[in-house]
């Protein structure tokens, strides 16, 4: 079941960037663009509360899963877990076969065979590696276009994706769960995350203590199996929530093996709270705890501003920023304001936008001069220049409405507002 939920994340992640919606990456961040999609919607460029509510949504779960399960992520959806469980060892097992052949094939002298498996190996790590590596660059462009390119304005990401292959062959061929034990910052977090109520992995003191084999012993016959299989070489009878502890579930896998031998019943290494452990009874079924209860409630705001803002999201958005020295000029009877107005079209199709004034606008005003956008792809942004005048005698300030539409689609409409600015005011603003 680890297993399988394991894999279906890694084909997930690595098919993300293939899909699309209606002809949109179902989920991209073009960097180089300024283009990003997510749900096969367009996302503003500049929108910085989104990229904070995505940022803080993935805290908010990974802190509501730890307090529920503790490590959970680590052991099911931790991309280098994942990367040394599934890809590294299975790699390793192919070329050198298992961990007893390996340890013989390491005392083995040298030889042709030896050395065209450790070769081989080495070179299936590179590529591995390198697959990782694209996989991750293929989140910030078109991968169809990746493989056609690697000049222009790709190649820093390339180069990005070089750095990322050599950093996850070094993680392969030399750190990999040594990096979780000395490097991840989230294993020193637990500490904060959990608490007494968290189900995690461990040990069943009461029912395995005193090791042993023999009528007066516990249930752990201590084989050391569970000690065999760690990938961190830590002993899981030594407590609940040890800070090299990937929750990779080998231990209960071994044991539970162990245990069915025997003929005994599973469940000394299992999932459950550190007063299990101790035999301690536990409530049955939900009970209030306050940790999970302050994650789910921050995260249930998190997401409902998300997807308020998500759904609130314009089809086309506009800023404007009045470029005039001094604010205004005045030309015979008519004061003017130079402004500076950026669109993006967040529509998800091409259109060509013109501008005219709302009729709410005092009729005093008028657009003298507009120079016009060309055609604007999903997602792109592009600036004009507006010349704006007003009759001098009338108020000095007025809100001024503007009223953008596609001439492709009578539907894609945007409004947007500026301060018009006279000898009495010279700010701008956006509604
Ligand atoms: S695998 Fe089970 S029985 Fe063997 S040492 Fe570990 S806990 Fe004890
Ligand atoms: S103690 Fe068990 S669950 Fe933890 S890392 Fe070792 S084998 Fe995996």
């Amino acid at each position: 079941m680890r297993h399988l939920l394991a894999a279906l994340f890694v084909v997930t992640f690595m098919a993300l960037p293939w899909i699309r919606v209606e002809g949109l990456p179902f989920v991209r961040f073009e960097l180089h663009t300024g283009h990003y999609f997510l749900l096969g919607k367009v996302l503003p460029a500049s929108s910085l509360i989104n990229v904070v509510l995505l940022v803080l949504g993935a805290a908010l779960s990974l802190g509501l899963v730890s307090s529920l399960w503790g490590r959970l992520w680590c052991g099911y959806a931790c991309p280098q877990g994942l990367f040394v469980d599934l890809g590294v060892r299975a790699l390793e097992r192919f070329w050198e076969g298992p961990a007893l052949a390996r340890a013989r094939l390491a005392r083995t002298r040298s030889s042709f065979s030896k050395w065209t498996r450790r070769a081989g190996l080495q070179g299936s790590l590179l590529f591995l590696s390198a697959a990782f590596a694209f996989g991750v660059i293929a989140y910030f462009a078109d991968p169809a276009l990746l493989l056609q390119a690697r000049g222009g304005s790709l190649a820093s990401l390339w180069a990005v994706g070089a750095l990322i292959a050599v950093l996850a062959y070094v993680d392969a061929a030399v750190l990999r769960h040594r990096f979780c034990t000395t490097l991840c910052p989230y294993a020193r977090l637990q500490a904060l995350l959990v608490d007494e109520g968290t189900r995690q992995i461990g040990y069943d003191f009461t029912r395995g203590e005193p090791r042993g084999r023999g009528a007066e012993k516990g249930d752990c016959i201590d084989c050391q199996a569970c000690v065999r299989v760690c990938p961190t070489g830590i002993d899981i009878r030594q407590g609940v929530g040890q800070l090299e502890c990937v929750n990779c579930a080998r231990c209960l896998d071994v044991c539970e093996g162990v245990m069915t031998t025997l003929g005994r019943p599973k469940g000394l290494i299992r999932y459950d709270t550190e007063g299990g452990f101790q035999g301690v009874p536990q409530k049955r079924g939900f009970h209030f705890r306050p940790r999970p209860f302050l994650y789910a409630s921050a995260l249930a705001l998190v997401l409902g501003g998300g997807a308020f803002r998500f759904a609130a999201m314009p089809s086309v958005q506009a800023s404007v920023v009045n470029i005039t020295p001094n604010g205004f000029v005045r030309e015979g009877t008519r004061v003017k304001n130079l402004l500076r107005v950026r669109i993006s079209n967040l529509s998800g199709r091409p259109a060509t936008f013109s501008l005219r004034l709302s009729p709410e606008t005092p009729p005093t005003v008028r657009i003298d001069y507009a120079s016009p956008w060309g055609v604007l792809l999903p997602g792109e942004s592009a600036e004009t220049t507006v010349l704006v005048s007003k009759e001098a005698l009338a108020a000095q300030t007025a809100l001024v409405h503007f009223v953008l539409e596609a001439r492709e689609d009578a539907t894609l409409v945007g409004q947007f507002s500026a301060l018009f600015s006279g000898p009495a005011s010279s700010s701008t603003r956006m509604r």
